[in-house]
């Protein structure tokens, strides 16, 4: 057995040399047929600087190079598509995704099992997130039509038929942890203890991980659109009814000129419904065009092999 470890990094500089060391400790246990694959999303540090020391030293490690930072989706779908092993998994580079479970994971896709996913808890994590995060994952598993768990991440292994039936979604937003779920397969789960960063930051803000809510939504279903529908009827028929009413009393009581409340209430509620639901077509007028361009996923600057420019489009 192959085994490919996919590693995406953006600024990394410092932590690399420990999970790489960390690494060679772990995976000759697990198969001495296996390659390390560093994912540089286009670092702004000396990350790609420290990958290709790390490659000139050690056979088992390769790197990719994106062009710019495309974002941790795509550095994972770049190191995907790179890695050849007959198993592959995708960790963290600041070690909170800790490599001695992967021993334990690989066993479990031995016993039949297409994806391995280790779920942490959110022990010391800050309060308001972790609250967040159950919150979201609560009204996500309403909303869309694939499963999500909180505290599975992107720590995962896979077999080739899943990494390929994975590779073979061409979409251009690319919502891993709905994707993960939507091949399908027979997907075990192991739990472990939330670890800290070794070093560096998140690169996580409270703006990122908004827009990563919103992604995941509007990207697995048309459930919103349809509470529009919903919505709309509902209140087309109360203004059919107040309507109605408001014919009725002139015609008995003729016209009195106060309503202003009544007005300002029915246009304001109507214009932020309206507003609201603007929107939400146009997050999915805005995908289909970004769909629509077809660029590629990612460029990639340099990888071990190969120091050329070339691009790749997953199809
Ligand atoms: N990452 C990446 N591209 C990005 C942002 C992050 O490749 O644009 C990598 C990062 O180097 C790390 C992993 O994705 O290996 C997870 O990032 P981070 O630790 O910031 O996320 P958190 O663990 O806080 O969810
Ligand atoms: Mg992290």
């Amino acid at each position: 057995m192959r085994l490919s470890v996919v590693v995406p990094c953006f600024n990394e500089e410092n932590g690399l040399a420990g999970l790489h060391a960390r690494l060679n400790d772990v995976l000759p246990m697990v198969t001495h047929d296996f390659e390390i694959v560093m994912v540089d999303d286009g670092s702004s540090d000396q990350t790609l600087a420290r990958m290709r020391e790390l490659a000139s030293e050690d056979p088992h490690v390769r790197y990719v190079a994106l062009s710019r930072n495309f974002g941790k989706e795509s550095a994972m779908l770049a190191g995907l598509s790179h890695a050849d092993g007959d198993v592959v998994a995708i960790m963290d580079a600041d070690l909170q995704h800790p490599p001695e479970l992967l021993g334990q994971m690989i066993e479990l896709l031995g016993k039949g099992y297409d994806q391995v996913v280790a779920r942490r808890n959110r022990k010391g994590e800050k309060r308001l997130r972790a609250l967040s995060s159950k919150a979201y994952y609560k009204m996500m598993n309403r909303l869309v039509d694939v499963r999500l768990r909180d505290g599975e991440g992107d720590y995962r292994v896979m077999t080739r038929r899943a990494v390929n039936a994975l590779l073979s979604l061409g979409e251009y937003n690319r919502f891993s942890k709905g994707l993960f779920a939507w091949i399908g397969f027979d997907t075990a789960v192991i739990d472990y203890q939330n670890v800290q960063r070794c070093t560096g930051q998140t690169k996580w803000t409270f703006r990122k991980l908004l827009n990563y809510g919103i992604d995941g939504v509007v990207s697995f279903n048309n459930r919103p659109l349809r509470l529009a529908v919903y919505l709309g009827l509902i209140v087309t028929l109360l203004a059919f009814f107040y309507a109605g009413y408001v014919v009725v009393d002139v015609l008995a009581s003729g016209v009195d000129a106060p309503g202003y409340a009544t007005l300002m209430v029915g246009v304001s509620v109507l214009g932020g419904l309206q507003l609201l639901f603007l929107g939400i077509i146009g997050e999915y007028v805005g995908r289909i065009y970004y769909e629509s361009k077809r660029r590629p996923h990612f460029l990639v600057k340099e990888t071990s092999g190969t120091p050329h420019a070339a691009s790749l489009r997953v199809s």
